[in-house]
């Protein structure tokens, strides 16, 4: 049975409003339970009350915690794309760097410590068979430029050297500047015939090389040390017969190319 809570609170109240009903035996304690009832209502009614605000504020709490998570997440988001935009930057800039550190910055060639990187390469393979010659290549007399034609043209003739040679070398070997006025070459793959052949070229597009800077013409020559790999060698060993080689060039007269 369903019960009609309004109509008996009613009901409960008008009998205790009668005053006929003042005496009666069951007065006392309908009029107690009544207050009970009225206090336990008071109490759910607290209570849900508290039980609503509590669940508004958890609500309010999760909102704003998730708001925050939300603007913590973009931060990082936003901290992330700097950093992979800044390691980008690094990694050009670090290439940019390493390129500098490798090239010599006047003639545009390799410079000496990338020849030796190529030159190490080289010896990491391995040993038997191995086909390889250096070659070590001086200007001859480049003092004598500088001193008659100055400083700038000495520097101008290194860039048209530096552009010359190389397109004699080609796809054959690789050529760098070794520091000064000197250059080195390194060939693998040829024997100490077909080196010598291809510097003998070179030594020879030099010597016909005619030099115009502003008026002034000049010509010039390079003096070239030959050295074939050997068994047992090391870097040292290979240059400093190269470099023999080159000393013997001189000797003999320059403007050629000499082997050890
Ligand atoms: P040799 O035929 O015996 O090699 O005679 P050389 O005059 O070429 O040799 P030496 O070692 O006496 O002189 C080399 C000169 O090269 C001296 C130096 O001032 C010059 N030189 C070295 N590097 C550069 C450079 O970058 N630019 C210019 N303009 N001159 C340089
Ligand atoms: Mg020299
Ligand atoms: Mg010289």
């Amino acid at each position: 049975m369903k019960i009609d809570f309004s109509a008996l609170e009613e009901e409960v109240q008008r009998i205790l409003d009668t005053p006929e009903y003042d005496d009666h035996p069951a007065r006392d304690a309908l009029g107690r339970l009544w207050e009970m009832n009225l206090n336990q209502w008071n109490r759910v009614e607290r209570i849900t009350r508290l039980s609503d605000s509590y669940q508004d504020m958890m609500m309010k709490r999760e909102k704003s915690l998730s708001a925050r998570f939300d603007r913590h997440l973009r931060q990082l988001e936003k901290i992330t794309r700097i950093s992979d935009h800044y390691q980008r930057v690094l990694k050009q800039v670090n290439s940019e760097l390493e390129q500098t550190a490798l090239i010599d910055p006047l003639t545009e060639l390799p410079n000496r410590r990338m020849m030796m990187k190529r030159l190490s390469t080289e010896f990491e393979r391995d040993e038997r068979d191995k086909v390889y010659c250096v070659a070590m290549v001086d200007v001859d007399h480049f003092k004598l430029v500088n001193d008659e034609y100055g400083h700038q043209v000495g520097d101008d003739v290194l860039v048209a050297l530096g552009k010359a040679m190389p397109a004699v070398i080609a796809q054959e070997g690789y050529i760098g500047r070794w520091g000064g006025e000197e250059f080195l070459v390194l060939l693998p793959g040829k024997s100490r015939q077909q080196a010598q052949q291809l510097m003998e070229a070179m030594r020879l597009a030099i010597a016909e090389l005619e030099l115009d800077f502003d008026g002034k013409r000049l010509t010039t020559s390079v003096s070239i040390g030959l050295s074939e790999h050997r068994q047992g060698d090391t870097i040292d060993s290979l240059l400093t017969r190269a470099d023999d080689a080159l000393y013997a060039a001189k000797s003999l007269g320059r403007n050629q190319v000499t082997v050890d």
